[in-house]
């Protein structure tokens, strides 16, 4: 009897946390969110009280999770995190060593709040492996494992951090603690320094430095390289253009055809009219911003992961007094977030050729 307890209370123990939280029925409103189960399967949801809206916030959640070992795809508003293995038995009519190669995938569901939902697809889905034991007891606890180690490594726990912190009042420390509980099957961790972790900002900077990916274009460079000052300029930011209003965005998708060229700023093209400092038209031509729309509140800045951009000075525009200056726009990936999060749409990234 007591090893039978002991054994009980050793299967709980492996549990991840999160258990008690599973949802195996449908809500509506997840299924307003086309979250369906799979004809045969068995569905896990969780539901995270944080807000993942942002590419950028997207695109941080897919590299952290890159180290992990788990394939990672992508489309639309979601991510799937997918643990591949191999299963090996004996045939119990051959005698013969037997395996199978398994999977299973959980998929993020990004939006207001998220929803981290699995669903176990019947052992047939594999093939004819019915000499697979305990087949969907495996299988939920490696799904635990992917989602514990999604909560822990990525945005995801930093902004589950903050929620504990602002819902809940507790302290730093208390909030590592209770995600550190809560998480209890995690992969490869990343560190979680309390005396770091003051807001979810500085826990983005926590854990990204840690993080491996093997996709160098999406990983912002060490240092920003020193930007190009040696480019042509013939655009001047002083003048005495001062007579115009701030104008709405968004900008105009089409300028390109509309606009003349009229200029360069230290090699990066300006798109007129212009007449500074109160009107200073497009700027770029990949990664473009129309300068006279902009109000400098910096979300391009914060989003681009590959540093494109750096502060230029524009005393006396109307918008607003210094611009997002394009000034590495060779180096841009054309990951959509710094159009994606400007507020006025006066961002408009064009791919090459465009
Ligand atoms: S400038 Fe390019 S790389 Fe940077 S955020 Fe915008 S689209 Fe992404
Ligand atoms: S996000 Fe838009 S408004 Fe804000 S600084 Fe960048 S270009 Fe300007």
């Amino acid at each position: 009897m007591i090893e039978i307890l002991l054994a009980h209370a050793q299967i709980i123990w492996n549990m991840s946390a999160l258990l008690k939280d599973r949802v195996w029925v449908m809500l509506s409103e997840v299924a307003k969110r086309g979250v369906y189960p799979l004809h045969g399967s068995r569905l896990g949801i969780f539901r995270i009280p944080v807000e993942i809206t942002e590419l950028s916030d997207t695109t941080a959640i897919i590299n952290s999770l890159k180290s992990s070992g788990f394939k990672i795809d992508s489309y639309a508003d979601r991510i799937y995190v997918t643990d591949r293995w191999i299963e090996t038995g004996v045939d119990a009519i051959t005698q013969k060593d037997v395996e199978a190669n398994l999977e299973i995938t959980v998929e993020i569901v990004t939006g207001d709040v998220v929803d981290i939902i699995y669903q176990i697809k019947p052992v047939e889905y594999f093939g004819d492996h019915y000499w697979i034991k305990n087949y969907r007891q495996k299988t939920d606890g490696r799904a635990k494992v992917i989602i514990d180690t999604i909560i822990w490594n990525s945005k995801i726990g930093d902004k589950l951090l903050d929620h504990y912190k602002k819902s809940q009042k507790l302290s730093t420390e208390d909030s590592i603690k209770k995600l550190d509980e809560l998480t209890p099957l995690k992969k490869k961790p990343v560190p979680r320094d309390p005396a770091l972790a003051q807001d979810a900002k500085s826990q983005v900077n926590l854990s990204q430095p840690k993080i491996q990916t093997d996709t160098p274009s999406i990983t912002p460079p060490p240092q920003a390289p020193p930007a190009m000052t040696g480019g042509d300029t013939t655009i001047s930011l002083t003048g005495t253009g001062d007579s115009y209003s701030k104008i709405e965005g968004p900008i105009d998708p089409e300028f390109k055809s509309k606009r003349q060229v009229t200029g360069a700023f230290q090699g990066i093209k300006v798109w007129g009219p212009v007449d500074p400092p109160g009107q200073l038209g497009i700027w770029g031509t990949e990664v473009t911003v129309d300068f006279d729309i902009c109000v400098a509140d910096g979300a391009c800045i914060e989003a681009c992961p590959v540093n494109v951009y750096e502060w230029l000075d524009t005393p006396g525009h109307p918008a607003s007094e210094k611009k997002p200056f394009m000034i590495r726009e060779k180096d841009c990936i054309f990951c959509m977030a710094c159009e994606n999060v400007c507020p006025p749409q006066c961002v408009k990234i064009f791919q090459k050729g465009q």
